[in-house]
């Protein structure tokens, strides 16, 4: 089976402090989750990843959500 490749740059994203996963939120599939880097931390920084690719349909709302353009979803080969 083929899938999406979903990569976040976490040079680019704002989360936890100028974005409340505005990417997460959006996907109506729930194909992407955040881990925490310092789980002490409440306002840690955060890692975004997609934990099932496998379920993305490639509809772009992630991409089209994230201001800073940290998202990058490509198509199957
Ligand atoms: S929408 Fe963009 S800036 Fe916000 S959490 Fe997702 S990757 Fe980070
Ligand atoms: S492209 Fe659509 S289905 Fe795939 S991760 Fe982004 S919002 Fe979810």
């Amino acid at each position: 089976m083929k899938k999406y490749k979903i990569t976040a740059d976490m040079e680019k994203c704002m989360a936890p402090k100028k974005c409340d996963l505005k990417c997460i939120k959006t996907c109506p599939l729930k194909v992407l989750a955040y881990y925490p880097i310092e789980t002490l931390r409440e306002d840690s920084p955060v890692v975004i990843m997609a934990t099932f690719p496998f379920s993305c349909n490639g509809c772009m709302l992630c991409v089209e959500v994230c201001e800073p353009k940290a998202i990058s979803v490509q198509a199957p080969k």
